[in-house]
């Protein structure tokens, strides 16, 4: 029943993560393209490829039956999904099951439930797990007003569906809400196919702190939380294991709460639960899960020594967890940035060029995760993400000294990357402070903080 031939429906870092992870266990490695991708690493670096349709997201990685039938024709027996496009479609994973391969992720039925904003809330509760207070259920646009009276200014207007930081608008008063509750709708039923939405009380300030988590569909383990409170426009900027603003208990609680409602849903493969963290109140409040491998998943890595994506390879193909949660220990602080072709200078326009030169960063302790090589077009039609830079140390201002150094080392011609953001992160007194939370980044940027920097970097 173990996995033997693996196909890989997604681009990009997180193909090459995948597809190393497979061939480490001596899995065969099928890697789905684009006709835009037929250059990309993890073509170069699988076993086989197989094209799936046009460039266009919608005619090949979001192309299910395309894919299926691709994965059919190379005699797979399995499908990773990555991450976005259909790692969360509940559609995906049962036409996989139908098929008679297996998903590496959990049941389609638990994406189904879990992949609902509104239904993980309620799933959430039943387990004990404390919510941000909102409504209880999808709401119309006529509804909000009454439910957002009972909960308090400012809300936040979410889509059912939602994901990558869309479908969000924040309503300061009765009249916001009627006009952006409408927007929030047709952007969710544009993006996800979907128009459902709910309501949440706004956390002033919070922090965000996700906690990564393992099953095998009988038990599951954590392994710890990262904090991911620099974002811009809800998404994440730069991403840390472990969050030095939580003290022992509360981070145990939160950690336990998280294997709660794992287990309360027999969860299988790698998965985060995502909470707002209020400070001053020493709260924190359950906001979604992600039911496939995030990002910001080698943060975790580093500072446990767990490979989360050969696990669930293995806990997929029907193996038991290899590990009980008194085996995962965790040392040091680790810190994970996002390279997009992006320029942050102008702001973040997006910049897809010719690869001309390629240096990896260097220093012990330092992992660079990417699809990159020299001479690669950077093809425009997908995310900006070209890799990731991740670096481990005995503690936090170390791994942010390490983070500078690894920066400074490394160099991607041709192309514009948000690296200088980071470097001026990385030298910003409440940065080293940890004295930020998910609302700290967009205002620096405004006030200029980051131009500032060039005169330096230049
Ligand atoms: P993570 O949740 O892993 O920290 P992101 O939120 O940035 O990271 O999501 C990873 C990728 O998946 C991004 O490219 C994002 O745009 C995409 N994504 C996330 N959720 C969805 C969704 N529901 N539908 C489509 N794309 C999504
Ligand atoms: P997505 O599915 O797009 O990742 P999330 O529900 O995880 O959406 O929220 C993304 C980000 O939006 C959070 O990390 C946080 O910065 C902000 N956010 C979400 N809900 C709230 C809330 N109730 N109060 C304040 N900020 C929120
Ligand atoms: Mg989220």
């Amino acid at each position: 029943m173990a996995i033997e031939r693996l196909f890989i429906a997604n681009r990009g870092e997180i193909a090459v993560r995948v597809v190393k992870a497979a061939k480490a266990l001596g899995i065969h490695t099928i890697q789905a393209h684009s006709e835009a991708d037929t250059e990309m690493l993890a073509v170069k670096l699988a076993d086989e490829a197989i094209c799936v349709g046009p460039a266009p997201s919608k005619d090949s990685y979001l192309n299910i039956p395309a894919i299926l039938e691709a994965a059919k024709a190379t005699k797979a027996d399995a499908i990773h999904p990555g991450y976005g496009f259909l790692s969360e479609s509940p559609a995906f994973a049962r036409a996989v099951e139908e098929a008679g391969l297996i998903f590496v992720g959990p049941s389609a039925d638990t994406i189904e439930r879990m992949g609902d904003k509104v239904a993980a809330r309620q799933a959430a509760e039943a387990a004990g797990v404390p919510v941000v207070p909102g409504s209880d259920g999808r709401i119309d646009v006529s509804e909000a007003v009454s439910v957002a009276e009972k909960i308090g200014y400012p809300v936040m207007i979410k889509a059912a569906a939602g994901g990558g930081g869309r479908g969000i608008r924040i309503a300061k008063d009765e009249a916001e809400l009627k006009t952006l509750a409408p927007q929030a709708k047709a952007e969710a039923e544009a993006a996800f196919g979907d128009g459902g939405l709910y309501i949440e009380r706004a956390i002033l300030s919070p922090r965000h702190i996700e906690v990564q988590i393992l099953g095998d569909g009988e038990t599951a383990v954590h392994c710890y939380e990262r904090e991911c409170s620099l974002q811009r426009r809800r998404q994440k900027v730069w991403e840390e294991a472990g969050a030095m603003c939580l003290d022992d208990e509360t981070r145990e609680s939160l950690c336990a709460s998280a294997v709660a409602l794992a287990k309360a849903v027999n969860y299988r493969g790698a998965g985060t639960l995502e909470y707002l963290y209020d400070e001053a109140a020493n709260e924190f409040y359950f906001i979604e899960m992600n039911t496939r491998i995030q990002v910001e998943h080698p943060v975790t890595e580093m500072v446990t020594g767990v490979d989360l994506v050969a696990e669930m390879i293995k806990v997929c193909g029907g193996a038991k967890l290899s590990m009980t949660q008194d085996e995962i220990k965790k040392t040091g602080h680790a810190i994970e940035v996002r390279l997009c072709a992006e320029d942050p200078f102008l702001n973040f326009m997006p910049w897809p060029g010719v690869v001309s030169t390629l240096k990896d960063p260097t220093g012990d302790g330092v992992r660079f995760d990417h699809f990159l090589s020299e001479g690669y077009q950077i093809p425009p039609f997908y995310d900006s993400l070209l890799g990731k830079v991740i670096v481990h140390a005995d503690t936090r201002e170390a791994a942010i000294d390490k983070l500078v150094e690894a920066l400074e080392s490394m160099e991607i011609g041709g192309t514009k990357t948000t690296a200088p953001l980071h470097l001026a992160l990385a030298a910003d007194p409440e940065v080293r402070k940890g004295a930020f939370h998910t609302q700290w980044l967009e205002p620096w940027l405004e006030a200029g903080n980051l131009s500032a920097t060039k005169g330096d970097a230049a």
